[in-house]
Order: C-alpha cells, then structure tokens, then sequence
C-alpha cells in the first residue's frame, strides 16, 4: 500500500485543487466521537459496503479487522470497476435522493483526506419518463437540489455531442458525476490503515457461537474471535450464507465497454460532458479512460470466483449501435478497454442491512442492487453507527431487514 505520498498531495496543491475543493455549500463532516469501551471488530469484505465501515469503526476507536478474499480493489469486486456514476435522481425512492446528496459531499471532504482525485462534478443527464419525472420533482424541490427539464433541443444545444429523439423528456442533474471505483476501495483501505485498521487477504467464513452470538470467523481456517462481525461480502453473500441468502441475492453479469475519442477530439471529456442514462444504456464521460458504456444484458448468473471475465463480441456491437444512435462523434471510434462484472441484486432493488438472525452480533450487509458503490461515505457511517448500537429509524430497519426482502429471482432491475 501506502500510495497516499506526499507527490499525491502536492497535486491538491496545483491547477486542479479548485476544482477538487469540497463544495462551499456542503456541511463539514463531523469526525465521529471516541469510544474506548467498544467490541473488537471484524468486517468481512473491503468493498463498498465494508471497506468504508471498517473505516467509520476504525475512526470511532474499535480495534477493526478488514478480511478480504482477494484484497481491496480487486478485480471480482463488484466495487473494482474503473468507475462508477452518483447520481440522486431515484423516482419516488427519496431516501435514496438524501442519502446520493450527503454522499456527493462526503466523497468531496473524503477526496481531499486521501489527497487524489476520486470524483469528478460533471452532472448528469437522464432521459426520464413522464411518471418519473412527476415522482423525482418535488423530492428535489424538498431537498434543494437543482434539476433541469430540458427539450431534446435545448439539450443538444448545450451538449451538442448527444443527440435525442423528439419525443424524449431530458432532466439535468447538476449535483452528480462519477467516481473512480477500484482507486477510492484502495484508498479507503490505506486510510483505513494508516489510522490503525488490520488488513488481512483471506477467506472468511463463521466459525464457532454461543449463547446467540457468533465468536469467532475462520481465516483461511484459522480462528479469528471478536466481538462483533460485519459480513459484507457483495456477490458472494449468497455462497457464506447459502441458506439465508441462497435466494435473496441474485448475481448477474454485466459487461462495460470504454470507447476511445479521436487523439485532438476533448468533446466527450468529463471537463466537457455530463453522463448519460437512459432506457438503453448509461454511460460516463471519459476519465482518462474512454467514454464508459454498459451494454444492455438480460439476467446471466455468473460466479463472482470463477467466472470468466472476456467481453462479448455482440455487446460490444450493441454498444457500438447506441453510440450511433446517441454520441455520433464517436462513430467509428475503438473500444480501448473493457471489464466484466457481475452484480449483486435483492428482489426490489432496496439493500439489506440487518442482523443475523441466529448472532446478535454479527450483521449482513450487502444487496447493492446497482446503485450501492455511490452511496459508500453514507452506508460506512451508517452501519458502524448502528453495529456498534445506535437505534435505527424504524423506517430505515423495516426497509433494509432481511424480513423485507423474498426471493430475488426475476426482481426488476434497476441499475
Ligand atoms: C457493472 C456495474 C455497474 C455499476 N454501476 C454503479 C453505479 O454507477 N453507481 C453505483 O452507485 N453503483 C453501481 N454499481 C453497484 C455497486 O458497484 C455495487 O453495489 C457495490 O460496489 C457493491 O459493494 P459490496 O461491498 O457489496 O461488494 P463488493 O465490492 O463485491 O465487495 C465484496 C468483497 O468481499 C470479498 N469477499 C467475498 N467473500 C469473501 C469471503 N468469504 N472472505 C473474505 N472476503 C470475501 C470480495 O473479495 C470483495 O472484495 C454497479 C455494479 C456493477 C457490477
């Protein structure tokens, strides 16, 4: 590790550090208080869900474990991609709106804690349908935040590297962009070290409890006791739990291809161009790494562990006819890279965080439902907050409890 030099920081120094500042607008994040009487913490998993948990339960002062099978940032993670968007646009799902807008700022005021660049502002436009938009308006209005209805016309206007068709209604997001996804799980685990977390590679699975609390985990099949557990194990919560969670997290593939622009063409940079979503596709504008766009998958079960990670030739065709349809500077363009993940869905696209059923002190967290890496500031603190005792909203413990959630197979996706 140790990534986090001194050379890093001095880029926070030079021409990009307005444009990295924290928003004015945004509340500081208050350090969490102190404890010293809290349970030894193990935290199964270095994603989303966990790696920025084990960090929170690090900075509230519990002696915190981070196991995970194959490291932070790893390649099989759902949360190992180059990127992934935030966005607070979510319909009628307001406590999503809240939790993406707290996030935006927290993954600014976290950017410049590690000292390099994680986000990048550049808004979002999403073609939307009338009852989404109806749903979305007014949750943005209670929140303040800005929103845009645009004409495919006015659009074009301003970003004329898109193109819509007629009919289509276009809402700009301008508190929205994309985060780099591998370098920030990276980061998150070097903080996570430097303020006196363990970070160890191995397969966790529960070991030895009694009395209603699990005692200890194996690693690699050494025991591993303590006083609390946090299973964030993303995809393969279904294959550590396989008779709680067996039908509840379905795990799909998905494939992302990234297309290059021509060598003097900056049109479709971040700097330049928002992201883009709509029925079709969505995609991210170019971050040193080509415009990203998902192709269109039905439902593939893959395995997190050993499925193959090649790009398929007729989705790389399909995103290839979307960039016809949408972007027509890119016509012609290459694909200069592409990643192959698979993805962890709950029945309706709403997470679990809950408690096991059978251990008082050990917690599932997971079901990210395409839509978890954004949220990752707000999840950590959240669930090291309620892990080590705080009482959770009834609302939020109904939504997000194991309970609440059947079979997963055939939910909607959303992503
Ligand atoms: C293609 C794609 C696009 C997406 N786009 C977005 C987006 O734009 N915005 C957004 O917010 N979200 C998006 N998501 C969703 C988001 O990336 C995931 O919901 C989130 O990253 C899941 O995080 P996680 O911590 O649950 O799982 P993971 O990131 O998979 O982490 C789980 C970790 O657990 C470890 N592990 C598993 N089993 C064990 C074990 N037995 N012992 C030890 N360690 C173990 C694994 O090695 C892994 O590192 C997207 C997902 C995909 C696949």
């Amino acid at each position: 590790m140790g990534r986090t030099g001194p050379d890093r920081r001095a880029i926070l120094t030079g021409a990009l550090a307005g444009a990295i500042a924290a928003p004015a607008a945004a509340a500081s994040r208050k350090p969490p208080a102190i404890s010293r009487n809290l349970p030894d913490v193990v935290v199964v998993g270095a994603g989303a869900f966990g790696g920025w948990t084990a960090l929170e339960l690090v900075e509230r002062g519990a002696r915190t474990t981070l196991v995970d099978l194959y490291g932070p940032g790893n390649p099989r993670a759902a949360s190992g991609d180059e990127s992934r968007l935030i966005r607070a646009s979510y319909g009628d799902r307001e406590i999503y709106t809240r939790w993406a807008s707290e996030a935006f700022d927290l993954w600014h005021q976290r950017q410049e804690e590690f000292g390099r660049r994680v986000i990048y502002a550049n808004g979002s436009l999403r073609v939307v349908s009338p009852a989404a938009l109806a749903a979305q308006q007014p949750i943005f209005e209670r929140l303040g935040l800005p929103l845009e209805i645009l004409t495919p016309e006015e659009a074009h206007a301003r970003w004329p590297q898109v193109r819509y068709d007629d009919a289509e209604t276009v809402i700009f997001e301008p508190k929205s962009g994309a985060v780099k996804a591998r370098e920030s799980m990276i980061a998150v685990a070097e903080t996570f070290q430097a303020k006196g977390g363990t970070v160890r590679v191995g397969h966790a699975r529960p070991g030895a409890a009694a009395g209603g609390k699990l005692s200890q985990i194996l690693v690699d099949d050494e025991p591993l006791s303590a006083g609390l557990f946090i299973f964030a194990c993303g995809p393969w919560l279904p294959k550590v739990f396989p008779e709680l969670l067996g039908d509840r997290i379905r795990v799909p593939r998905r494939e992302i291809f990234y297309i290059g622009s021509p060598p003097h063409d900056r049109r479709y940079r971040w700097e330049h161009f928002p992201n883009l979503a709509d029925p079709l596709a969505y995609t991210a504008a170019d971050i040193d790494y080509g415009t990203k766009i998902a192709a269109r998958l039905p439902d593939t079960a893959m395995d997190p562990d050993d499925g193959e990670r090649m790009p398929t030739p007729f989705l790389a065709e399909q995103v290839k006819d979307y960039v016809a349809r949408r972007l027509p500077g890119l016509v012609g363009q290459p694909v200069v890279a592409a990643r192959v993940c698979q993805t962890e869905y709950s029945d309706n696209n709403h997470y679990i965080i809950d408690k096991h059923p059978q251990w008082s002190n050990a917690w599932i967290t997971g079901a990210g439902s395409g839509h978890a890496f954004k949220m990752g500031p707000v999840l950590g603190r959240n669930i090291a907050d309620w892990a080590l005792g705080a009482e959770r909203p009834p609302e939020l413990a109904a939504l997000f409890s194991l309970s609440a959630h059947g079979p997963a197979v055939g939910g909607q996706t959303r992503d």
